[in-house]
């Protein structure tokens, strides 16, 4: 062995020496010097001579591998008469072949193009950009010329096969990057493909990636690598090349303008082409990365396979924050094609009113038409993007392709009324109850938390053979009469029903001038007398751990243990509403009543639970749910249908795989931190509360009064910014936050930066 040579540099070595005399006997090259290049899995040779540089490459020896390589060679003889584009020209051996087959090897040889390539330069201004799109399609009208038959291609990389990428999805490490892959293989999915046979198909490029294209200042001076050529969508290669490109660029939609025109000047485009281009270009991605994330696996050493991954996953984070529509009009401007007409907002609310009621009010001074939404954020009918902080309902961020999935597939093979039996209503109750306390042992589904309320005041009722229950001022629980008979919230603005026995909202910031020692004794001392003076009427006592609509008011430490007893006692049962805080929202707890350490006898769930899709339920003991077995039958036509239950295991199963109590948590930390700096900036903010992610901001005016004008003047302000935030309280001077589990630290600095400047129409310390 050779001094000072590892084995495999030694093995290196050789296999140069072999090289350059295969290329002195075969085509009669003297080489000065031969180098390895990076590739994908073709080994690519890098041969100087005294008269030029050349590419050698060299293939396993199949016979799809010969068949393909006659196709490139076909291609590349067509595309050597093109003056405008240059490609790699073939080297002819001694014996006039285009390629030689050696020891299980193929082996071509190709001219070196010089120059730059896409991936080197610092900027791209817009007419290398139109050339990008311009060389692409003077080539793609050269290969429609190749007639067929074709030989048979690789699907992994093809756009029309997309969807194999999933398999490789598992492979990503982070779990925020793998759901947006997801998220964006699955709109591939849903959206494209049932559009398949309507786009156009020929023989294309496929691989205009940034190591693939070589420019100048001015224009596209080269293309490379014909391995990738397919049959396929035409439409594919202008979004392989915007998926490449737009990597390189900080605003992708700009920049995409001038290469579509480029491409569609010279090959137009039908509408249903360029309408599908946003959802072509993220897949593109969404296959680099996950190939990326598999060849990271497989092939740790090799760095040339990962190479594009960080740009990739850049530039997918920025593509969701794009609303769909904006990127339509975008590039069908581009396309030269007719613009979408976006209906005016106010004719859509008028109508909304016409049809329905003004009782069914909506946020802001402007409404908001949405379009669409996707994880943590909505898209509206103007193009505008938002991040939402406050769907409480979409647990696990908005159309979650998990969730979808399920929805779907359930739908398209079983739905039915409830009496019938199916495996999807026990898979599901079983799994819901684990996560219960073992007295909690039965459920009973239902289609809201309105219908969930009035189920459990019905349980309580027939249980205990009482009829009042006890609850909390500003306390709301549905829309049901029932539940509107125990909603403060609701029924203060007329008589209070007789049923109702009120106690106080136990805030202790609302009284923080006053001292009372530890809040949670002091308010369940008030509330335990309330239940005396009504001993033996109580039949059940309703709250939330934290008090939504009473401004995000947590129950002081210690306040249920002392009551739940008492009511208890008295003959009554001890209900919490779950409907918002639940499913691992605050980040401590999967159910809000154990930051209290008590266990309730009836909880009662909805919002989360189906994340958006209308469930909800009744949990509670064997003995409760066996008296109300002997009264009036319980059925509820859609409660537990088996579509409802799949999504609600479905939504389960995400909170586990995502982690996203734990995320919850971190995140919602973060943020109470970084919302405690602003209070000690800002006397607008009197307050900081809440668990997880279900935060409240509590603001006052400068005499340390309830400030709900400047709450919902900042509501509105941070909408208008791309924000979208709620108020509640009974001053309406609590800011809500509550946004879908998948909200990141990032959206959290995003938050903060526009709220601050929201914060500053009010005033600062
Ligand atoms: N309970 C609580 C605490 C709620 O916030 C709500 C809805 N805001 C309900 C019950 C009623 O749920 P739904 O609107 O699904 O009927």
């Amino acid at each position: 062995m050779s001094k000072g040579l590892s084995g495999k540099q030694e093995k290196t070595t050789k296999e140069l020496e072999s090289i350059r005399s295969l290329l002195d006997s075969v085509w009669d090259l003297k080489a000065t010097e031969v180098s390895q290049l990076m590739g994908y899995e073709i080994i690519t040779y890098r041969v100087d001579t005294a008269t030029g540089r050349y590419i050698l490459k060299k293939y396993p020896d199949r016979h799809d591998v010969e068949t393909r390589l006659h196709l490139e060679n076909r291609v590349l003889d067509l595309l050597a008469s093109e003056k405008d584009l240059s490609c790699p020209e073939i080297q002819k051996t001694k014996d006039g072949e285009n390629i030689i087959q050696i020891q299980q090897s193929i082996f071509r040889l190709q001219s070196y193009l010089e120059g730059t390539f896409l991936a080197e330069r610092t900027s791209l201004n817009s007419s290398v950009l139109r050339s990008i799109g311009s060389s692409l399609a003077h080539m793609d009208q050269l290969l429609d010329k190749v007639p067929e038959p074709y030989p048979e291609f690789d699907r992994d990389w093809d756009l029309q096969h997309s969807v194999l990428s999933e398999q490789h999805l598992e492979h990503i490490p982070d779990v925020g990057n793998r759901r947006l892959a997801a998220y964006f293989l699955h709109q591939f999915k849903t959206l494209v493909l049932p559009r398949q046979y309507e786009l156009p198909q020929q023989l294309i490029y496929a691989d205009a990636n940034e190591w693939n294209m070589l420019v100048d200042d001015t224009k596209v001076t080269g293309i490379i690598d014909f391995g990738d050529m397919c049959k396929s969508w035409r439409v594919a290669d202008l979004a392989i090349a915007l998926a490449y490109t737009l990597m390189y660029s900080d605003s992708p939609l700009e920049d995409a303008n001038p290469i579509l025109s480029g491409y569609t000047q010279i090959i137009p485009l039908s509408q249903m082409e360029v309408d599908l281009l946003y959802y072509l270009v993220a897949a593109r991605l969404c296959t680099s990365v996950c190939w990326s994330a598999k060849n990271a696996i497989d092939n740790p050493e090799n760095t040339y396979m990962t190479i594009s991954e960080d740009r990739a996953w850049r530039l997918l984070h920025r593509w969701i924050r794009i609303n769909p529509l904006l990127a339509r009009q975008t590039f069908r401007e581009a396309a030269g094609l007719p613009r979408l007409i976006f209906p005016k907002i106010d004719e859509v609310l008028q109508e909304r009113y016409r049809y329905t009621s003004r009782s069914l009010s909506v946020s802001y001074d402007q409404p908001i038409h949405m379009t669409g939404s996707a994880l943590q954020y909505m898209y509206d009918s103007e193009g505008e993007t938002y991040l939402d902080a406050y769907n409480n309902i979409m647990l696990v961020g908005h159309s979650h392709p998990k969730i979808t999935q399920a929805s779907h597939r359930t739908l398209s093979r079983l739905n039915t009324n409830t009496r019938y039996l199916y495996d999807e209503l026990n898979d599901y109750a079983k799994s819901l109850l684990s996560q219960f306390p073992k007295s909690l042992s039965k459920i009973f589904f239902v289609n809201s938390g309105s219908a969930a309320t009035d189920l459990a005041l019905r349980m309580a009722y027939s249980h205990t053979d009482k009829k009042t229950c006890m609850v909390l001022r500003e306390g709301y629980h549905g829309n049901t009469l029932a539940a509107i008979g125990v909603s403060h919230y609701k029924y203060k603005k007329g008589e209070k029903p007789q049923h109702s026995i009120e106690v106080e909202l136990p805030n202790a910031f609302s009284i923080r001038d006053i001292e009372i020692g530890d809040p949670g004794t002091y308010f369940a001392d008030r509330a335990c007398a309330k239940i005396r003076e009504n001993e033996g009427q109580i039949a059940a006592f309703i709250a939330e751990p934290i008090v939504g609509c009473g401004g995000q008011v947590p129950l002081p430490p210690g306040y249920l243990k002392r009551i739940y007893p008492k009511i208890r006692q008295q003959g009554g049962v001890c209900i919490s509403d779950e409907v918002q805080v639940g499913f691992g929202r605050l980040g401590r707890v999967f159910w809000g009543f154990e930051l209290q350490d008590v266990v309730p006898d009836i909880v009662i769930l909805g919002k989360p639970m189906g994340n958006g899709h209308p469930i909800g339920a009744v949990v509670t003991t064997d003995e409760i749910a066996s008296s109300f077995e002997s009264g009036p039958e319980f059925f509820s036509s859609f409660g537990g249908n088996p579509v409802s239950c799949a999504i609600g295991m479905s939504v389960l199963d995400v909170i586990r795989e995502e982690s996203l109590q734990a995320h919850a948590l971190e995140v919602g930390n973060y943020f109470k931190a970084e919302l405690q700096n602003l209070q000690r900036e800002f006397t607008s903010i009197a307050d900081v509360r809440g668990e997880g992610l279900f935060l409240g901001i509590e603001l006052v005016d400068s005499k340390g009064k309830p400030d709900g004008i400047l709450a919902v003047r900042i509501a509105n302000y941070m909408k208008d910014n791309g924000v979208l935030i709620s108020t509640d309280g009974p001053y309406n001077q609590v800011l809500k936050i509550k946004p879908p589990l998948c909200f990141t630290q990032e959206n959290v600095d995003e938050f903060i930066r526009v709220f601050r400047k929201g914060l500053n129409l009010g005033n600062k310390k």
